[in-house]
């Protein structure tokens, strides 16, 4: 909407602070009974419950985190709250409240804000988060978004990164890459578009590849699954920077190893086309990609007949003891160290 010429414009210092985040929130809905005061006071006010409280925040900065020139303002509000209620579902526990704060040069108006805040609510509505807060200021560059999230969980169902355990099976939700392939179309679209703008591109055969990148899902579903399945995970992490750096994470916060068999990652027909297209090796994009948002976890062996055949779920490898390293079994059954991006294929 920056790029269109002919769409009314109205400056933000028409409205002052009050008037525009009254504003950008009048349509927001409270659906939650924990939430007592919302945005409208000093401060907003949660009913803290006998549960365990989860918080956790995330600042994008425009020009490091996202590019206006191929993320809708929409897109972007809502990814923006994605990546927050990932990192709640990681802890096996429920989004309830969101905060936003927001700073914004000049050179946005506030129908770009108002974009913004369409898909900020469309995430909040969709996903049933109350949004009690935030701030708002002008910034001297660009913008940069900070959301905090706050969800709830009963003590004994949440899940941390530090209880792997050897023999435990390892899990990922849906697959793997997409958001990454999808960066790399949009990436060359756009030099293309630089060098000829009236180039019109078809991006159907991507559509799903671009679809991870600009709105992604945060996978609430699974911890309810979860319980559903009567599975409680030892550990747990979304993944945000590549499955290989998050599964690092949790064999180190574990004191373990792990194995990741190359055979299993889960991958869209999408992702193998592309990776075929753009010479680029489908096991690096799966194990570095990031930003799939999807959820890694660890399960005791014991609960593999509840999981097994589950279509939102794969089995790609199991926890070893620390002594036996982080490693990826290849197709022709080599191993190799995993290292935060990807393998270390110097290293046997
Ligand atoms: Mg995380």
């Amino acid at each position: 909407m920056l790029e269109d010429k002919n769409q009314e414009k109205t400056s933000l210092s028409q409205l002052g602070e009050f008037g525009l985040i009254e504003h950008l929130t009048k349509h927001f809905e409270v659906t939650h009974s924990t939430t007592v005061k919302a945005v409208g006071d000093d401060a907003a006010v949660i009913d803290a419950s006998e549960k365990q409280t989860v918080i956790t925040t995330d600042l994008l900065v425009e020009g490091v985190h996202f590019d206006l020139s191929y993320m809708p303002l929409k897109h972007l509000g809502y990814k923006a709250v994605m990546v927050n209620l990932s990192d709640v579902y990681a802890m096996n526990a429920e989004a309830e409240q969101i905060t936003v704060s927001l700073a914004v040069s000049n050179r946005f108006p506030l129908e770009a804000l108002e974009e913004l805040y369409a898909g900020i609510q469309l995430a909040c509505a969709t996903y049933k988060v109350d949004l009690i807060g935030g701030d708002t200021t002008s910034s001297t560059k660009g913008m940069l978004l900070s959301i905090t999230a706050i969800g709830k969980a009963k003590k004994e169902e949440l899940v941390y990164r530090d209880g792997a355990k050897a023999t435990d099976l390892i899990v990922v939700s849906g697959d793997l890459g997409g958001a990454y392939l999808g960066l790399q179309v949009l990436e060359r679209e756009k030099q293309v578009f630089q060098v000829n703008p009236t180039n019109q591109p078809d991006l159907d055969q991507y559509s799903y590849l671009i679809e991870r990148q600009l709105k992604p899902e945060a996978r609430k579903d699974i911890p309810k699954l979860l319980r559903d399945l009567e599975v409680q995970p030892t550990a747990m992490i979304d993944i945000s920077d590549g499955l290989s750096s998050e599964i690092m994470h949790i064999c180190k916060q574990s004191n373990t190893g792990c194995k990741i068999y190359e055979e299993k990652l889960p991958l869209d027909p999408q992702v193998i086309g592309t990776c075929e297209e753009f010479n680029i090796d489908s096991t690096m994009v799966a194990l570095s990609g990031g930003e799939d948002y999807e959820l890694l976890f660890t399960v005791s062996i014991n609960d593999f007949d509840k999981i097994k055949g589950n279509p939102n779920l794969s089995v790609i490898g199991h926890i070893t003891e620390a002594a036996a390293g982080m490693n990826l079994v290849t197709r022709a059954n080599q191993e190799i160290a995993l290292k935060a991006q990807g393998w270390n294929s110097f290293e046997e």
